[in-house]
């Protein structure tokens, strides 16, 4: 067997230990005779799975008491239509901060459910960086304000948690959760898709302070009404049960690395790495700017798109995948999600070497 180094945007590379545990347990999970997959979501053996992975999520975020964490499904894009239903309370917009494909998505649908102000907006820098606080035009009355901490597509990351006052702060942590430790308590919600650096696509992770449940709009679907996940411990509905206990395994492995600080090291380490060797050379070009960039996503070009297939094809044959850009951008990406070892970037700064040597 031979695994390569996938530089996928998500779904994206599990911890290989992850992996391996899952696969010794597939057929018995624990002496009980069943695989995960095939419990019942209301039995006992996998509640106590439901729950420790709850339990570590809170210890490795240190989510403080006052929050609830919802385990739900629809993905990111989904919570951009149950993040208003259930958080406009009322009110009759919510403030955006504009700074890439994601954020855009989330304004789009937003304006189905309420008024939508776009309090700032780095389009005209064509969403390279992230717009300087004192330029937002923040409404107080807002129901929240909405930002993006990390656009997966663009590669524009929130280095620093704004200060929007005493509207709360609801952020699409999708790419950048668990990459770093973060102060739940500046934030109203938390919400992302599992399949970047949490387990496989179908969990959603939702963090929410509970005064700010039970004002969702009468149309709110029940199983997206955050109330009644929260009332029914994530068991309103049936909850994606394998892609819990798989988070759970991930979360294990994270605190066994040393918690949220010790990725924060390591992705640091490697996004250092990364960016490095590219503004060190003249053949490739990291876009987005250096305050801005996210140690998560780092989109890339080489100096001539005509070399573009022969890179990607040079890359796969030293098992480098997954590193073409996305489409609106173009280019390269090479995503670094926790699970993407030092060795990995290494290998790729060697590859970026070898090819600029060989055409630069
Ligand atoms: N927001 C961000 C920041 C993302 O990266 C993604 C997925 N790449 C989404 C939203 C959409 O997530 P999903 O496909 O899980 O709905």
């Amino acid at each position: 067997m031979t695994r390569v180094h996938n530089f996928s945007a998500g779904p994206a590379a599990l911890p290989e230990p992850v992996l391996r545990q899952a696969a010794e347990e597939m057929l018995d999970w624990r002496g009980s005779g069943m695989g995960v997959m095939e419990m019942s979501h209301r039995g006992p053996q996998f509640m106590a799975i439901a729950a420790e992975a709850q339990a570590l999520l809170r210890e490795l975020m240190q989510v403080p008491a006052n929050y609830k964490v919802l385990l739900m499904q629809g993905g990111a894009l989904a919570e951009n239509a149950i993040v208003p239903m259930n958080m406009l309370r009322g009110r009759a917009s919510a403030d955006f901060i504009e700074t890439g494909e994601w954020s855009r998505k989330s304004i789009a649908e937003a304006r189905r459910y309420g008024g939508v102000n776009v309090a700032a907006s780095s389009a005209d820098t064509k969403f390279t960086t992230v717009p300087a606080r004192e330029t937002w035009r923040l409404d107080p009355n807002a129901a929240y304000v909405h930002i993006c901490s990390n656009e997966t597509i663009g590669g524009v990351e929130f280095h620093e948690v704004p200060d929007v006052g005493e509207v709360p702060l609801v952020a699409d942590m999708s790419s950048s959760i668990l990459s770093r430790p973060v102060d739940v308590s500046r934030y109203g919600l938390i919400f992302g898709g599992a399949q970047k650096n949490i387990g496989p696509a179908g969990l959603t992770l939702v963090i929410v302070r509970e005064d700010l449940l039970g004002g969702a709009l009468p149309c709110t679907p029940t199983a997206f009404d955050y109330r009644v996940v929260a009332d029914n411990d994530s068991m309103y509905n049936t909850p994606p049960t394998y892609a819990i206990y798989i988070a759970g395994l991930v979360f294990q492995w994270i605190k066994a690395q040393g918690g949220l600080a010790a990725m924060e090291r390591l992705n640091q380490a490697k996004a250092d790495l990364l960016y490095g060797t590219l503004d060190a050379s003249g053949f490739y070009r990291a876009p987005v700017a250096r305050d801005c960039r996210s140690r998560m996503n780092v989109p890339f070009f080489l100096h001539d798109s005509r070399l573009d297939a022969e890179f990607l094809k040079g890359a796969e044959a030293r098992g480098l995948v997954q590193l073409k850009g996305h489409r609106v951008v173009g280019g390269m990406r090479a995503s670094l999600y926790n699970a993407m070892p030092l060795e990995g970037v290494q290998a790729l700064v060697a590859y970026l070497k070898e090819f600029e040597a060989r055409h630069g």
